[in-house]
């Protein structure tokens, strides 16, 4: 059945190997993240493959942009199906380095541009006693490693949050279903968010060694979408089978 997809985060990396995915299922998506130039492309090329796709800039850390991407969607399709809180950074490096400018930005970002998510798209779902969440946590939402203790809290939160709201949800009997996705190593353009050159040596080194491509996250995401309404998956761990 055709759905109207939401991905936040989309210009790369997860996002985009999953936009792509899905919109080759049949699928109605709408791409939101801040460069527009990669959204355009992303749109041109599923609409060249007789997809389906619309795209909004939206930088989760606004809430009102946050909001405004919800009523696109509505005027574009009518409907949110599923909205994935995907958009994330993991500028790591250790307490001492007291790298607060990058930290703020990685809680706005990682955390606060979740709960708009969650908080904008919602009402949405509610209307229609119908909807999922896909949001993306990491397993460092499971482990913490030195210099990951602040990404990894922003990924504790957002399975933390997940969780809460499939809770407040399934009380309710609003039907909306809820499903964390924990990755670890996949290719993509996050190790580049590490300013800090010591830790982004270490973290590149880790991913040139195990990396899997954003494909197979995408993949799982799809088979959690397209399982049966009644049933949730409600947490995924995903990894390269050699990583640790
Ligand atoms: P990418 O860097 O390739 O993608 C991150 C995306 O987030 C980009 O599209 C970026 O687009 C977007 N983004 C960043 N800041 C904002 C913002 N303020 N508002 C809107 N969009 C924003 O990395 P990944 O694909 O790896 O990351 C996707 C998610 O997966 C993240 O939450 C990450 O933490 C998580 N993850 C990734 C793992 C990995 O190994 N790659 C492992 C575990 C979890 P733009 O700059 O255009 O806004």
């Amino acid at each position: 059945m055709s759905k109207v997809i939401v991905i936040t985060g989309a210009s790369s990396g997860i996002g985009e190997a999953t936009a792509k995915l899905l919109a080759s299922q049949g699928n109605k998506v709408v791409i939101a993240a801040r460069r527009e130039n990669h959204l355009t492309k992303m749109v041109e090329e599923i609409k060249a493959e007789g997809g389906k796709a619309a795209y909004k800039v939206t930088d989760v850390t606004k809430r009102e942009q946050v909001e405004s991407l919800v009523n696109f969607v509505i005027e574009t399709y009518g409907q949110i199906d599923v909205w994935m809180n995907n958009a994330g950074i993991m500028p790591s490096s250790n307490f001492v380095d007291y790298n607060y400018e990058e930290w703020e930005a990685m809680i706005d970002i990682n955390i606060k541009g979740v709960m708009y998510g969650i908080g904008a798209a919602l009402p949405k779902m509610r209307e229609r006693k119908t909807g999922h969440f896909i949001n993306i946590s990491s397993i460092a939402g499971h482990h913490v490693w030195p210099g990951g203790g602040i990404y990894s809290g922003t990924k504790f939160a957002v399975r933390a949050m997940s969780e809460g709201l499939r809770q407040e949800e399934a009380l309710a009997g609003s039907n909306i279903r809820v499903t964390i996705v924990s990755p670890g190593a996949i290719e993509t353009e996050l190790v580049e968010t590490i300013s800090d050159p010591k830790a982004k040596a270490g973290m590149q080194a880790l991913y040139d060694a195990v990396q899997i491509p954003a494909s197979r996250v995408a993949d799982t995401i799809a088979f959690a979408i397209n399982s049966p309404e009644d049933t949730c998956l409600n947490e995924i761990i995903i990894r390269p089978t050699i990583q640790l």
